[in-house]
């Protein structure tokens, strides 16, 4: 059994992870960089460690670090979060090696999930349809070329280690194969230290799709259905809901099949999400597999009832799942939207600073995931993201109307937040109708 759980995280999941924790009587050690001494997280958690200076490398992801802070607290296991260290192998192993219970799976299963060239031979191998591209990883950019070539234009290419939309670029033709594959390879050392990519297919007009998997120790998987993520700007979600209106139950059931015997083929353990891309005729691809809890997870949960982190914890400490497939039942519909310290106008650029004014939503089936409050200084050092709206309604419709009441009330003065650009998002007619794809928001 677990008793004390060390965070490796802040902001609003460091909050979630506290919050799920207390339900289940299980002790919480949050760690804070000097920065972070007056945060949600810093606050909220039973007792809190100072692991360093702002600056992500030598705090959240300051690996020693965090396993030193563990060890001094006593507690028997990390909770990652996203972001940060959470699909980091090296840190899961290091984990292991010192008798502590990562929360999630093996860090041999998260190394070959990682690598984007690795886990589409996984899923290929179990049957899963992944998109036409380059099997081994590339370096040069001439063999990169010829590849490109021979998968035919419009290409994408991405870096290996990749991961929120970074590291990401279209060639839509020969010519632009140069630059493009340039800059992702620049833009992938800089953000992962790696410049291997790989190249793909381009998929004019898919809806992102991602199913939510949970798996034990003992080989049982089951999904919690899919989750509808295209809503992106610059290849990031921005909103998330949950059914899809674009997938039938049908659809749910081949494409949740699909994702079980992926996540089984790659001796999944704990809660994951695979990723798929989904074409205007119906056919879906592999595009990735997500070894942590995702930013998005609350909209599984408001539809199926399950807490996806207490499931986490439970999993862990090497419990049975007793969930069946037929168990999982999505009632109702459930939208999320991600309010960011950013200004829309100025191509969604941070915007850090002090909240100087806060009201949060409230009322029926209106959740409200966030770390902030008034007075509190939104650092330049990390992500955006500083709250998260979600919604449950009855169906789609009052989901929707729900989530433009809710907006109508947020107040957040004294940064720049993207909350009018959501509210525009949700009164869009095509939005409204599901009728959409990933470039949503280009299009809109
Ligand atoms: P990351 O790991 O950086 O988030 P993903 O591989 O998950 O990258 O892709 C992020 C987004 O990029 C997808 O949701 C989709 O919008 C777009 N994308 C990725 N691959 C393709 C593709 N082959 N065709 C069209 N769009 C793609």
């Amino acid at each position: 059994m677990i008793k004390k759980i060390l965070i490796a995280n802040r902001g609003e999941i460091a909050v979630r992870i506290i919050r799920a924790c207390r339900e289940l009587g299980i002790e919480t050690v949050a760690v804070y960089s000097e920065t972070d001494a007056e945060a949600l997280h810093t606050q909220l958690a039973d007792s809190a460690i100072c692991i360093g200076p702002a600056s992500a490398t030598e705090s959240y992801l300051n690996m020693e670090r965090i396993i030193s802070a563990t060890i001094i607290s006593g507690a028997d296991a990390i909770h990652p979060g996203f972001g940060f260290l959470s699909e980091n192998s090296k840190f899961a192993k290091l984990c292991y090696d010192c008798n502590i219970t990562f929360i999630g799976p093996s860090y041999e299963v998260i190394e070959n999930l990682g690598n984007k060239s690795n886990a589409k031979t996984t899923m290929k191998n179990a049957g899963v349809p992944v998109i036409e591209g380059s099997k081994d990883p590339i370096i040069d950019i001439e063999e990169g070329r010829k590849i490109a070539g021979e998968i035919g234009y419009p290409v994408i290419i991405k870096a290996v280690l990749g991961g929120g939309g970074k590291g990401m670029r279209i060639a839509n033709s020969a010519a632009e194969f140069n630059g493009a594959f340039s800059n992702a390879k620049k833009e992938s050392k800089m953000a992962f230290s790696d410049d291997r990519m790989y190249i793909e297919k381009y998929i004019e007009n898919p809806r992102h799709i991602e199913f939510q998997i949970l798996a034990d120790k003992y080989g049982n998987v089951v999904h919690l259905g899919e989750r509808e993520c295209s809503i992106q700007r610059n290849h990031q979600k921005l909103l998330e809901e949950a059914p899809s209106s674009a997938i039938s139950s049908s659809l749910r059931n081949k494409m949740g099949e699909v994702a079980v015997n992926g996540a089984k083929a790659a001796k999944y353990e704990n809660a994951g999400t695979i990723e798929f891309l989904l074409d205007e005729d119906g056919s879906f691809y592999f595009m990735e597999m997500n070894t942590r809890i995702q930013v998005e997870h609350p909209v599984t949960e408001e539809v199926t009832g399950i807490d996806l982190i207490k499931e986490q914890i439970r999993i862990a400490e090497g419990d049975k799942m007793n969930l069946k497939q037929e168990d999982i039942v999505i009632t109702g519909h459930a939208i999320e939207c991600r309010i960011n310290a950013e200004d829309p106008e100025e191509n969604f650029r941070p915007s850090p600073g002090e909240i100087k004014e806060y009201h949060m939503p409230g009322g029926n089936g209106i959740r409200i995931d966030s770390a902030i409050y008034q007075g509190i200084k939104i650092s330049p050092y990390y992500d955006s993201m500083i709250a998260k709206i979600i919604v449950h309604g009855k169906d789609r419709k009052e989901a929707i109307r729900k989530m433009d009441s809710a907006l109508g009330e947020l107040v957040i003065n004294g940064i720049k937040t993207n909350t009018h650009f959501q509210h525009e998002i949700v009164n869009h007619k095509n939005f409204k109708d599901g009728n959409f794809t990933i470039k949503f928001i280009d299009e809109m």
